[in-house]
């Protein structure tokens, strides 16, 4: 593609369908050897307590740093990747470095749960619970400090099948999570059906909220609505601290976003985690000082 911008040749490029068609099946033959290489990682986002600021979880998001085509994000590769059969593959290495973490951290003293983002087709598994159990055995992490997200559209694609499944989950004591509620058809009969704990306000609304006054109705609703069926409620996409502020006066339990921390490496999410704990320790004995 060809355009001129103030008289100077800006040269874009834009992909054809054979082009990505091609993408999309090298991600395919390649995931399994991408993911032995060290192609694939896991980055973690905080999700801490309003209003106290508590670390209480991070969010498992998968990453893909590709040879050729450069960082490819979830939202491209994840679909080539059920497609293909592989879905089971993927959110078994995610859930194992996820557990990895949270038993670290665990061995230092620090109450940290991770959540992992599941897919449709890892509900379609009736063995998906017993593997689940396998893990955490295998890290010797208790339920509480697991949490699966799923899209409510992934829940009603095939909810015979998902249902079960998901009610194993909750009687295991796992944590469950409906994520980007208020995109699909959610209702409030739906949700009472469902075995979750929290609810999870998509972040177009978070992000809007300051600026569309439908969007903070949105936001306000789930809160109360959330609330008035005995759930948590986080808010996702928090990116500005009026943002914050007004979801702390509505009660919302929860805030994840790039106000608070981008999904970080492990490395990184470790010196964060220590910023933050010299931090209020610091702050700590000032208060103990200025007594
Ligand atoms: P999600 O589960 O709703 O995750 C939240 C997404 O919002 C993440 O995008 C995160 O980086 C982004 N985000 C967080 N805070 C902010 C913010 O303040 N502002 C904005 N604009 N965005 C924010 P990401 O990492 O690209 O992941 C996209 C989606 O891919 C996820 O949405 C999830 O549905 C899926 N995904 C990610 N990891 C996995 C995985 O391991 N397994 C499966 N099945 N799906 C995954
Ligand atoms: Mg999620
Ligand atoms: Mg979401
Ligand atoms: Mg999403």
């Amino acid at each position: 593609v060809r355009a001129t911008r103030g008289g100077e040749e800006v040269r874009g490029y834009v992909p054809s369908m054979g082009q990505i068609f091609l993408r999309r099946f090298q991600m395919v033959t390649q995931f399994r050897q991408a993911l032995e290489e060290g192609q694939i990682s896991v980055h973690y986002q905080p999700k801490v307590s309003l209003p106290s600021k508590q670390v209480l979880g991070v969010e498992a998001l998968v990453r893909w740093q590709h040879p050729e085509f450069g960082r490819l994000d979830p939202d491209e590769f994840v679909p080539a990747v059920e497609a293909a059969g592989l879905i089971g593959v993927l959110t078994g290495f995610v859930l194992e470095q996820s557990l990895i973490r949270v038993r670290k951290w665990m061995d230092e003293g620090l109450r940290i749960a991770a959540a992992v983002n599941l897919s449709v087709r890892n509900l379609a598994d009736t063995d998906f619970p017993a593997k689940v159990v396998e893990a955490l055995r295998k890290f010797d992490v208790p339920p509480e400090l697991l949490t699966f997200e799923l899209t409510e559209s992934g829940v009603m694609a095939d909810p015979q099948k998902a249902l079960p499944i998901l009610r194993e989950l909750h009687a295991l004591g796992i944590v469950l999570a409906v994520d980007d509620f208020g995109t699909g058809y959610s209702s409030l009969a739906y949700l009472r059906q469902l075995p979750v704990d929290e609810v999870k306000i998509d972040k177009s609304f978070v992000l809007g909220m300051g600026t569309d006054l439908g969007d903070l109705a949105v936001v306000r609703s789930i809160v109360e609505l959330g609330h008035s069926l005995g759930l948590t409620v986080v808010a996702e996409g928090v990116e500005e601290d009026i943002a914050r502020d007004q979801l702390e006066a509505m009660g919302c339990d929860v805030a994840q976003g790039y106000l608070i921390s981008r999904p970080l490496p492990e490395d990184r999410l470790e010196a964060w985690l220590q910023a933050r704990t010299a931090r209020s320790v610091s702050r700590q004995t000032e208060a103990v000082l200025t007594l």
